[in-house]
């Protein structure tokens, strides 16, 4: 990793005013939970479990996937560790599962497809479960949330899976159950579904995109995909004051937890926890240490009022540069 920034791993990643930032990170992978660890992260703040299953030869059984499970929630024991369910579809498929469809992002994907398919989610939420017994630090994460009853739902099948465990004699814990927001109306719906959730993870890919009507990943309108796109801002300050007000631990794991100005922007708006890759960490980490709190708050009061994301670049970019 970045040359001496090694010594960061100890520190906290804390504002020079005190303002202390929860740093976590993004894995999927196996051989990932070391460069995180290694780097200094505080848990995980999103495990994409499509992972496993796309470089598999077809759905890996609950005894595979507890295996792969078992060995993510040890290595970061007694760390957090918030496990996402499937979220294929969109961009994510699996060789061995024939989706296609006209719009792939507008369509069967995350929780939408898994509660289509309850055998498979069972059998997943059946190996986090089993997982967790000794470990203890499993949070559940629901991809792709766009209506209460997605969330209603997905706690039924949880709570009655720790049911049918301990009828079989493992003892499980009801883990913590969270909800991405990255979809629009989970947004603003979120105090209808707040008795549903434990925390929230925003998915700034996703939020930006459904947002913006972008596809993230076309190349013809990557100028126009940016998370720091006002109307973005503008999402981001209302799910922070929304969350506040109920009283839901939110953190932020999209590509804008990598970016520092867009970090800059997250703690001016107040957001304590980020999940980014392992890789950036030192980075990011440095960064925050590095600024005030303080500082950030008038340029905040500008940005809200930009209609170009690169007025609002310009604002933090000068604290950014003195920084790294
Ligand atoms: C996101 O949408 O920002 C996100 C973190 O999920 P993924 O990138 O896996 O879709
Ligand atoms: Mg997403």
């Amino acid at each position: 990793f970045i040359q001496g920034l090694e010594r960061l791993r100890y520190e906290p990643a804390q504002t020079l005013d005190g303002f202390r930032v929860n740093l976590l990170t993004n894995t999927g992978l196996l051989a990932d939970a070391t460069p995180g660890l290694e780097r200094g992260a505080e848990g995980v703040g999103l495990y994409r479990s499509e992972i496993p299953f796309m470089v598999h030869q077809s759905f890996p059984t609950e005894e595979e996937q507890f295996r792969i499970y078992q060995k993510v929630l040890a290595a970061y024991a007694p760390l957090p560790v918030s496990m996402r369910t499937l979220d294929i579809g969109g961009d994510k498929q699996l060789p061995y599962f024939e989706m296609s469809e006209q719009n792939p992002y507008l369509g069967w994907r995350g929780i939408r497809f898994t509660l289509d398919n309850t055998q498979l989610l069972i059998t997943q939420i059946r190996a986090m479960l089993r997982a967790d017994v000794g470990n203890d630090n499993l949070q559940l994460l629901v991809p792709m949330v766009s209506r209460v009853d997605e969330m209603s739902s997905f706690r039924s099948h949880v709570e009655k899976a720790v049911a049918d465990l301990s009828k079989e004699g493992i003892k499980v814990r009801l883990p913590r159950i969270g909800m991405m927001i990255e979809v629009p109306s989970a947004m603003l719906l979120l105090p209808k579904l707040a008795p549903w959730v434990d925390f929230v993870s925003i998915g700034s890919n996703d939020l930006t995109q459904y947002l913006l009507a972008v596809d993230r990943n076309n190349p013809r309108v990557s100028a126009l995909f940016d998370h720091l796109h006002p109307a973005v801002l503008n999402a981001l300050a209302q799910i922070y004051t929304q969350c506040s007000r109920l009283n839901l631990p939110v953190s932020v794991c999209g590509e804008m937890a990598s970016d520092p100005v867009a970090v800059l922007v997250l703690l001016a708006l107040g957001y304590n926890s980020i999940s980014l890759s392992a890789y950036n960490i030192p980075r990011i980490k440095l960064l925050i240490r590095s600024v005030n709190r303080e500082d950030l708050e008038p340029l905040l009061i500008q940005a809200m009022d930009c209609i170009h994301e690169e007025e609002i670049r310009a604002l933090f970019r000068p604290l950014v540069e003195k920084a790294l």
